[in-house]
Formats: structure tokens, sequence, C-alpha cells
């Protein structure tokens, strides 16, 4: 038997980080190589399979729900299989999650004993265990080193990461020396099981029991059925929520913000706000967003229970929004048509210009660039006579007002028609006056590369209407 002290005592890392070192002494050897390495066959697929775990969340719910199908649910077990469902799930998100993966708060004694005691309620391992691989999902989100990465499947992130043995030593490092230093951590984790059995089993039962004489019930449907709700639902948050809904902050890796998925998990589905602020005690941040857990957290700190909550700057916030909000806006600009870009235009001389028109061409000059209008001339919401009027002359003044002060949409299509720019001259030299005034016009581009054209920042586009130029 080795000693607690040397039990605790794990290899440390230059990055701050140490082990996760088991406080009990198991059986394996971890400088073995792990049965996860091998593949799996039928002689050795038995050797994958966890089945502490494996009984824990497959077989006892499924012995619960077919024992079900004989025992009556009475109102009275109903009520408090709820209740208890809530105690047991505010253990994990508000206990094991934001109190001690995150630490968003921090905790009194009274209220860390209530949530521990939910928390093994719950049957999902002890804090300790949970909160390490927590932190090691959110530094090493979809990766090899995210122990339930989403990357691996669907149900691989949902249950299949606690069905099948994982080698400890591939899941990614995190320093958890602040909760080998939580007494209520290390004593609910080296009695794990006893917490587990008395908590989600004897409780339950027999409250329901010496309150309304319904023992078998109480094991059943407060016990076990309750426990397998329990599991499945926060399960959601390493599956469902990583794979439904919105990315409101960042989309470059899965958590996705979803209000199924915090219906399910008292308010854990806001879970791409939660990955770029994981230290903020709330999941939701508008008020009408359903996130029960930050409503408890806040409720205990009236009580004097919780305190030092954590929360972003709302600018920090609004600043990630904005941002994504902007890369989306540029996913969206890449997929619509601005007219060719100025400088893959070719350069056509006046002349030239003059005498393609002359042959049949229907070309238009607008501030030094050319345009073929022929498909448009019949649409042109003006008449075809002011149009084809324009054909061979430098029409930048008769559009800039001269005539008619086209609309900015009338800019957008224009340029869309765009051939050439035209060499030399003083249409040209307003193309270049133009930008030379306005250079956000040609240096502003998005992350994408592309130029941005605002709304009357076309090339096109002179602001002041300028006298028809002499170009002949
Ligand atoms: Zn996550
Ligand atoms: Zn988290």
């Amino acid at each position: 038997m080795a000693s607690s002290s040397t039990a605790v005592q794990a290899e440390a890392f230059p990055d701050g980080t140490t082990d996760y070192i088991p406080l009990r002494k198991g059986k394996t050897d971890i400088r073995k190589p792990h049965i996860s390495e091998q593949p799996m066959t039928l002689k050795n697929w038995y050797k994958h399979i966890d089945w502490l775990n494996t009984t824990l969340i497959i077989f006892v719910p499924l012995a619960g729900l077919i024992s079900a199908y004989w025992i009556d649910l009475k109102w009275q077990t109903a009520v408090f299989s709820v209740i208890y469902y809530f105690f047991a799930g505010l253990g994990i998100t508000a206990g094991y999650h934001r109190l001690w993966a995150h630490t968003s708060y921090k905790a009194t004694l009274p209220l860390k004993i209530f949530l521990a005691a939910g928390g093994s309620a719950a049957v999902e391992g002890s804090a300790r265990w949970w909160s390490t691989g927590h932190r090691a999902h959110h530094r090493y989100t979809d990766t090899e080193k995210d122990p339930y990465s989403v990357r691996k499947g669907l149900m691989y992130s949902h249950i299949g990461w606690m069905v099948f043995k994982q080698n400890p030593r591939r899941i990614g490092r995190t320093d958890i020396s602040d909760l080998n230093q939580d007494p209520v951590v290390i004593w609910q984790h080296t009695h794990y099981l006893k917490t587990v059995i008395i908590m989600a089993l004897m409780v339950p039962t027999l409250v329901c029991g010496l309150g309304w004489g319904d023992f078998l019930g109480g094991f059943v449907y407060a016990g076990i059925l309750r426990i397998f709700f329990i599991q499945q639902a926060t399960f959601c948050v390493n599956s469902l929520a990583h794979w439904l809904g919105d990315q409101p902050f960042d989309d470059r890796n899965s958590p996705r913000d979803h209000v199924i998925t915090a219906l399910v998990t008292l308010g854990e589905g806001y879970h791409n706000f939660h990955h770029e602020f994981p230290s903020d005690f709330r999941n939701a941040i508008e008020w009408w967003q359903y996130d029960p857990t930050k409503w408890a957290i806040w409720i205990w700190k009236q009580m004097g229970l919780a305190y030092d909550l954590k929360t972003f700057p709302q600018n920090e916030i609004e600043k990630g929004r904005l941002q994504q909000q902007q890369k989306k806006l540029d996913q969206k600009r890449t997929t619509l048509d601005w007219g060719i870009p100025l400088e893959q235009l070719p350069v056509i001389s006046w002349d030239d210009y003059v005498a393609q028109t002359q042959e049949g061409q229907a070309w238009i000059a607008v501030a030094g660039v050319i345009h073929d209008v022929k498909e448009f001339i019949q649409n042109h919401p003006g008449g075809k006579a002011l149009i084809t009027s324009a054909i061979g002359k430098d029409a930048t003044a008769i559009f800039n007002g001269g005539v008619y002060n086209h609309s900015n949409a009338a800019h957008n299509l224009l340029s869309t028609m765009r051939i050439g720019v035209l060499r030399g001259g003083c249409e040209v030299e307003i193309w270049k006056r133009a930008q030379a005034e306005n250079k956000d016009v040609v240096t502003i581009r998005d992350s994408s590369g592309q130029r941005i054209v605002r709304a009357g920042d076309q090339v096109t586009r002179i602001n002041e209407p300028v006298s028809s130029a002499n170009a002949a």
C-alpha cells in the first residue's frame, strides 16, 4: 500500500503542470504500454472496455429502465426525483464545472460540501478527476489531447470516452495543484465510492421510503433513473454543445451556443461563450437566456455562501462578438460579385475606347473605368435613350449628378460591368484623385484579402459633381 504522501507526488513539467497521479494506487503500471495503444480485436476487446464506468453509465441505468416497467411511479417520488435531479445537476454544473474546474467564483465550506454531495449523487466521477479532464478539454479543445474531443465522433464525445479505456498519458496535462489543496475535493476523491452509494442511492431511497413508504420507487426513480437522466444531460455538454448551434464568439473550434443544450444541461448550453470566457461564472450573458446554474450561484452570493464571482468585461465580450460578426460578413462578401478588380482590368487608351464604340460596342466610361452596358441597355431604369447617349463618352459627370445622381445600387451594379480602365487623360486623373482624397477606398481589405467597397465608396462615385471633361 502506498502512503498518501507518495501517491500525490507527481512529475513536474517546465510549463508548471504536473501529471495526473491517482490518489489511490491502481493495479495498472502507467509505465507499461497502455491497452488503448493496441488495436481492438475479437480477443482483446473486453480489455478496452472500462467495466466500472460502463456498469455505472450503461448497465445500471438499463436495469433501472427495465425494472421501471413493474414499479408504479408515485407523484411524491416524481416530484422528489425532479428536485434531486436539480441538486445533483447543480453539483456538476455549479460545483464540478464552474467552481472547481474553472474557479469562476469562491465558495464557503458549507456550499462546497453541498456541491460535492450533489456531484456524488450525479455519479460522474470525483470532482478532482472530472475537473482534471475538463481543464484538459479546455486547454486542448478538439485535439488528440482533448479527453472528449468531438472530432472523434459525436457518440465518442458523449459516452464513448468513458466506455473505452483512455491512455491517461495521452490526455493533455493540466495544473490541478489548487484542487489538491482543497480538503473537500480530496476527501470526496478518496471516499468517492462511499459517497456515491450514500448520495446517489441511499438518500433518495430513504427519503421516499421514510417519507411516503416508497422505498422501491425511491431506489429506481429518484435513484437509478434520475442518475441516468442527469448523466445523459450533462454528457450533452461534451457532445451536443460541440455540435449543435451558433458560434457568435469564435468559429475556429467546435463549441456552440444552443438553447436546447442549455435546457438539458442547467444552462451549460452557451458553450461557445463559455470556451471563449471560461472563467466567467455565467454561461448565458443575456437575462432572458436559460442559465439556472448562474442564477443559483447569484442566489448563493446573496446568502453569503458564494463570493468573488468572476465576469469578463463587457467590452471584451462585445469585441469578440464584433470580430466574429466581421468574419461572417467577410465570408458573405466573398460570395458576391463586386466586378473584376481594377488592377486586373486591361488598360485601354481613349482613342481605342472611342473607336470600339464606333464599331458597335456599348461601352461607357465613368471616372476612368470602362463598362460594357450592352446587356443592360434594355433594363436601364432611366430608359434606353439616356444610357445610349452616354456610349463612347466620358459619362463621369452625367452619371454622378449631371443628368441623374445614381444610387448606391447603381454604382454597385455598374462595377460588375467593368471591362477596362482608361490610360491617362483627365478621366483617370479624376479616378486617381478620388482615390487620393479617399485613401481608404483602396486600402481597406478584409481578413481574406478582399477589398471592402463601402456604400458610397465605389470608384465610379465622385462626391462633388464634376463638369464634363473634354476628353477628345
Ligand atoms: Zn467544451
Ligand atoms: Zn468548461
